[in-house]
């Protein structure tokens, strides 16, 4: 099958043909149809974090925002059959056993597989999957669509039920990017007000166009004021991966706010713990989602079609100039790969 491989940490893709992959017991061959491509897909081509870069496999087909059609059954498979529509996400299997999955937190599992990371991804005709983590897609939506729910949209909504955003609350999405237009869309169709602060103009047309409340433009000068005005958020997600972005995050929340982590920063970010402690703020932090969490993803864009992420379809044998542009920063939107396209 064609894939963009990636042979070696640091080296760019290379098109190239690998065996399609074969099932083994309760495992799926899928055809994939859409992949997203993820700021994290660069970051492990590049080896840019220490904790992901020793299990990284290599050679390695990226790609963990999946989409396709079951092709193919192992031994074993039941509740999903060839014909059926699914998505494979980042959080590839987990063991079920350990302390964290026993606790209901499988995205923190001690023996997880992560795809298109230490098992191969969607840069490829085919990908393997376990029937037990892959998830039916609903008929609603399209399978390019689909893709980038996988890793963007369910990383956006695990954060904001992390966060406890209630309907009527206010919510601030700083960083208006891949992950900042869906965590837009998913805060309004939970019921919050939903404001967007970006150092760039189109970027907040985008937030206005999803359905933002209001918008900020930090370029110019602290915005906190401003937010202040509307009472304060009780939510802040920074979608960002900006340093500048968390010191000021924290001033924009109301009393008894939460902060959300979504985006990383490369350094570490000083934080006032008097203004934590007179805010009794909280911080939450949060990694992709859950099984439980990617179908109430799921359920809850099948209710809103409203919830849609803007995208750019490419053949595979973009990806290599795809990672290139999204190194320059040059790409607005997910794009996402059409391997049978
Ligand atoms: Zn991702
Ligand atoms: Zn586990």
């Amino acid at each position: 099958m064609k894939t963009a491989l990636l042979r070696e940490i640091g080296q760019p893709l290379e098109l190239t043909e690998i065996d399609t992959p074969q099932p083994g017991p309760g495992e799926v061959l899928v055809r994939v149809d859409a992949c997203g491509v993820c700021h994290s897909d660069l970051h492990l081509a590049d080896g840019d974090w220490d904790m992901l870069k020793p299990i990284t496999k290599t050679p390695l087909v990226l790609g963990h925002e999946v989409a396709g059609v079951v092709v193919d059954t192992g031994e074993g498979v039941t509740g999903i059959a060839a014909g059926d529509r699914v998505g494979v996400p980042w959080l590839h299997w987990t063991c079920g056993e350990c302390e964290f999955c026993r606790e209901g937190r499988e995205v923190l599992c001690s023996k997880q597989l992560i795809t298109g990371c230490t098992v191969d991804g969607g840069f490829a005709e085919f990908i393997r999957a376990k029937a037990s983590h892959a998830a039916k897609l609903p008929a609603s939506l399209k399978t390019e669509e689909a893709a980038p729910l996988l890793c963007a949209g369910l990383t956006v909504y695990r954060a904001l039920k992390q966060s406890g955003l209630q309907s009527g609350q206010r919510l601030c999405v700083v960083g208006i990017g891949g992950l900042g237009h869906l965590a837009v869309q998913v805060g309004k169709a939970m019921g919050a007000s939903v404001y967007g602060v970006d150092l760039a103009e189109d970027k907040l047309k985008l937030a206005t166009e999803c359905g933002a409340d209001g918008v900020f433009n930090a370029a110019a000068g602290p915005v906190h004021k401003e937010i202040k005005k509307l009472g304060g958020m009780h939510v802040v997600l920074v979608a960002s991966g900006s340093k500048a972005a968390y010191e000021s995050a924290l001033r924009y929340l109301r009393k008894g706010g939460t902060l959300a982590v979504v985006g990383m920063a490369p350094e570490p970010v000083p934080i006032s713990t008097v203004a934590l402690v007179s805010l009794e703020a909280r911080i939450v932090a949060s990694s992709v989602g859950t099984r439980q969490d990617l179908a109430e993803l799921l359920d809850l864009v099948d209710r809103n079609p409203s919830i849609r992420c803007r995208i750019e379809t490419r053949p595979l044998s973009a990806a290599p100039e795809v990672l290139d542009q999204m190194r320059r920063g040059e790409l607005v939107g997910r794009i996402v790969l059409t391997p049978h396209g």
